[in-house]
């Protein structure tokens, strides 16, 4: 199978288009794992980089269908805001994760971290299991369904660290999302819902991915529905962060302006962003970082780099300025240098989601601070709204959200 990914605006757009006529059949459709998944969007890269708006996607949906035909599709593609919002009000989460993922390569045993590594190169004796692996690391994309498989393979089953097959993830497919991977991740392991945990068994995978398992029978026995049981892990206690304001609009600044754009929204031509007139827009990342720091695949890398120069192509027609990638080993300062070299009063963007573009807040404004730049961020309304309703589990989230989508369509 090969990448079939859409990255672009303008593939995403027409992708889905394409799409559209099969909603109202997708709730039924997509569990089975299909060889071409004619069945499922494959949107989820646009999304997570949002080169496509979850806002246009729900709009467009519900202009062309009834509500009730395509309800399941609806929730799927609020699902990711729903851990969005969740992990926003938990971002201790992410935190210690990424901490985790550092520590368990100096304390797991060498035998211990040698296994983790066959597993991960699809070389753990499982065959289906290793075809999986094997499909990820080459084409940056696994079903919804395979994606649950393998991770409670590599939890209950192989009894190996979930945040180190989350980083594995996290590496390798091109719809990374800090939220979606690890909050999914900890709902396999049985850390999101107390007592609840995700257990892989063959008749499952039988009735909806047969492919998999033809051919090649190895290790099936380990995945048989009565060899496996979960494995319940312990951890401290996760403290909740208070909802945070974040605004949901701005003026436009008297005087020199900077958009800085990043890979957490990348349509800012559209929006409460949309009206600016900047002087100057900038995208800012590190190669370096993403590959030393993070372990990115290749694809991963090329990936972002093909969004990022998508966004900032259509944000310097929209704005009518020029626009800048800063690729540099410190994007902080490589944000500040150009704030200093465009002789901008401020700088705007969007507000970050948990994840690598968020952790570099503090220091920014820090750096923009000393320059006396304020820095501006700036959440969409309906990401405010969705976040609000996210502070238990997804069917509240998504009673709450249905109303809403309900009154949206009236
Ligand atoms: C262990 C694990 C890790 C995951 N990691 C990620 C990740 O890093 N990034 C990511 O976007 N999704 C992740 N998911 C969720 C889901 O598997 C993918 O969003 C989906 O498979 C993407 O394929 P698609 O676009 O064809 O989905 P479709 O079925 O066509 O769904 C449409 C859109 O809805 C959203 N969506 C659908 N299902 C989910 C879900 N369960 N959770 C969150 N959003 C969903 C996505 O934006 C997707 O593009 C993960 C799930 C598991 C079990």
């Amino acid at each position: 199978m090969t990448s079939r990914e859409t990255l672009t605006r303008q593939e995403a757009l027409q992708h889905f288009h394409e799409f559209l006529p099969a909603l109202p059949s997708y709730g039924a459709a997509r569990n089975q794992v299909q060889p071409a998944y004619g069945n499922v969007s494959r949107l989820s890269a646009s999304i997570r980089f949002r080169t496509l708006l979850e806002d246009e996607v729900i709009e467009t949906t519900l202009e062309h269908h009834a509500f009730e035909s395509v309800e399941k599709w609806l929730q799927e593609v609020c699902w990711r805001r729903y851990w969005t919002g969740w992990l926003a009000q938990h971002p201790e989460i992410w935190t210690r994760w990424r901490r985790n993922v550092r520590t368990l390569h100096e304390e797991l045993s060498a035998e211990r971290l040698a296994r983790a590594e066959a597993v991960m190169a699809g070389k753990s004796g499982v065959a289906c299991m290793d075809a999986m692996a094997r499909e990820l690391i080459a084409t940056g994309y696994l079903h919804n369904h395979a994606r649950m498989w393998w991770a409670s393979f590599w939890i209950h089953v192989e009894r190996l660290p979930w945040a180190l097959g989350a980083d594995f993830f996290f590496r390798h497919l091109l719809d990374a999302d800090p939220a979606s991977n690890t909050l999914s991740w900890r709902w396999v392991a049985g850390l999101q819902t107390a007592g609840k945990a995700y257990v892989v068994r063959l008749s499952n995978i039988k009735k909806y991915a047969p492919h998999y398992l033809t051919g090649n029978p190895a290790g099936h026995e380990r995945l048989a529905d009565d060899a496996v049981s979960a494995v319940f892990i312990r951890e401290d206690a996760v403290i909740k962060t208070p909802h945070q304001t974040v605004p949901i609009s701005v003026t436009q600044p008297v005087g020199r302006f900077g958009f800085w754009l990043h890979p957490d929204d990348l349509t800012p031509e559209i929006g409460p962003l949309a009206e600016l007139r900047p002087t100057s827009i900038a995208a800012c990342w590190s190669e370096r970082v993403y590959r030393e720091k993070y372990r990115l695949s290749e694809q991963r890398i090329i990936a972002l780099r093909t969004v990022l120069g998508d966004g900032l192509a259509r944000a310097s027609v929209h704005f009518e300025c020029p626009s800048l990638t800063l690729n540099g080993d410190d994007p902080v300062a490589a944000v500040c240098a150009w704030a200093v070299e465009q002789q901008l009063v401020q700088v705007i963007g969007f507000a970050p989601m948990v994840g690598p573009v968020q952790d570099m807040i503090p220091r920014l404004k820090e750096g923009l601070g000393k320059l006396g730049i304020p820095l501006t961020l700036v959440r969409r309304p309906s990401d405010a709204t969705a976040f609000s309703f996210a502070s238990a589990g997804f069917f509240p989230f998504w009673q709450q959200m249905r109303r809403h989508l309900t009154v949206l369509q009236a």
